[in-house]
């Protein structure tokens, strides 16, 4: 262990060899100080120090139950035992089958198959490619476009990077993502009309060759939790029957509770024909998705070789994570997760109502187990430097909290113990106004 805690040799072994993600290497090798977390638990990440930090973003907003909750260890280690990988193409292990039938019943009534595979992106790839492939061989071959918001956000993979709309993430890759329809962000309260009404025109327009509308269901996570009105929901479930195209939610984000029901889409009353889901889903412990979707789409690919599904990544329903998915979904159960969600989300209701009147915040909004701000600055958008400042602030309090650009913003683990959403919120409110008075 001596030399696993050394943090001056970790940084410099970081920083000779790990390409970090989001990140511009030059400034994160000159100038950084990583943050070297060793351990975690609940709420709490541990460094190499032994410095602790409240977990504000659930570890981009995976641990929704907290890190290390002895049933998913436990879960974890008695599936290793048993089975850790089986290929799922045509065989089968009790994992996936039980998972299935569990995510069906507590998923929006009439999302009755799941399709497996390993991250939001792939979550996300998997509905893109069955619109695609029911629509070719089902009477329909000029569907195969795909409308979506934006400041949209579905993950990196090319596929979905194509439906994303965060300008800085899509510049260099411009030239060889598909096309697709993109329309103004309900997000923006000011203009939520005339995104409502744009996207009547937008449907209307490509009615005969839109495969499916995918959305982040009342709030885009990556953008700046970009929060929107139910009612946009309602509005494009009706749209897409009366032209008779497909709606994909993506839930990776929204689900498992973030936005104060188990799915965002409850909230609008409405039934996709596919649900993504992933982060919330494994809670952390393991990389593992679904995608769900209805009887029709099923039965669109039965009959002939032909017309199967030609797609699966090689940990497709692998049981570890599935084995943690299930129980994921008991402890949601047993420890009535979603029902303590009420009060927290009040206190992050009441902070963020607060914040939004300190001298240098532009405005202030919450959801569920979500609050955001957004810091008046020159320059705004995911590259912003503002935010960092906060960030800053916030570590020195022991809380870690990473900003999209000028926006601050909170997704703690959704069972957070209150006392600890208590401490976080307070010092969230004390970095901003000391960024944001200076
Ligand atoms: C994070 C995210 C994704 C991508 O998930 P990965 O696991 O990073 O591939 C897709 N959609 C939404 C809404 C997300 O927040």
């Amino acid at each position: 262990m001596r030399d696993v805690l050394d943090r001056a040799e970790i940084v410099t072994l970081d920083k000779r060899y790990v390409w970090h993600p989001y990140t511009e290497m030059s400034s994160y090798i000159e100038t950084t100080e990583p943050l070297v977390i060793v351990r975690a638990k609940g709420s709490r990440l541990y460094d190499a120090d032994g410095r602790s930090y409240l977990d504000a973003n659930s570890s981009w907003w995976v641990a929704s139950l907290g890190h290390g909750h002895p049933r998913l260890l436990q879960a974890l280690e008695d599936q290793a035992r048993e089975l850790a990988h089986c290929a799922l193409a045509g065989i089968t292990h009790p994992q996936a089958a039980y998972l299935a039938k569990e995510l069906v019943s507590v998923a929006p009534p009439g999302l009755s198959h799941v399709f497996y595979s390993d991250n939001g992106s792939t979550a996300v790839e998997v509905a893109l490619k069955m619109a695609v492939q029911y629509f070719a061989q089902n009477g329909e071959p000029r569907r195969h476009r795909f409308l979506a918001l934006e400041g949209a956000f579905h993950g990196d993979t090319v596929g979905v990077a194509s439906l994303g709309g965060v300008e800085v993430f899509r510049r260099p890759f411009a030239g060889i993502l598909f096309d697709c329809v993109h329309v103004p962000s309900p997000g923006d309260a000011s203009a939520y009309e005339q995104a409502f009404d744009a996207l009547s025109r937008a449907i209307e327009h490509g009615a005969d060759e839109l495969a499916a509308v995918v959305l982040e269901p009342l709030v885009q996570g990556s953008s700046g939790m970009r929060i929107y009105d139910a009612e946009y929901l309602r509005h494009a479930r009706t749209l897409c029957d009366r032209h008779g195209i497909l709606l994909v939610l993506d839930e990776v984000f929204t689900g498992y509770g973030r936005t104060g029901t188990m799915w965002a889409s409850e909230q609008a009353g409405i039934v996709p024909d596919f649900l993504c889901m992933a982060k919330g889903y494994s809670g952390g412990m393991f990389p593992m998705a679904a995608t769900l979707t209805t009887d029709r789409i099923f039965e669109g690919f039965l009959g002939d070789k032909s017309r199967a599904f030609y797609y699966g990544h090689t940990y497709t329903g692998n049981p570890l994570g599935a084995a943690v998915a299930r129980e994921v979904l008991r402890i949601y159960r047993d420890e009535n997760i979603i029902e303590g969600i009420a009060p927290r989300a009040r206190k992050i209701a009441d902070t963020f109502a607060r914040m939004a009147n300190l001298p240098g915040v532009a405005s202030a909004r919450s959801l569920g187990m979500i609050g955001a701000l957004d810091l008046q600055d020159e320059a705004s958008g995911y590259l912003a430097p503002i935010g960092w400042r906060v960030s800053e602030e916030a570590r020195k309090r022991g809380v870690y909290l990473r900003p999209l650009g000028n926006v601050i913003y909170v997704t703690p683990p959704i069972n957070i113990a209150e006392s600890e959403l208590d401490e976080l919120l307070g010092k969230v409110e004390e970095a901003v106004g000391v960024v944001a008075g200076s």
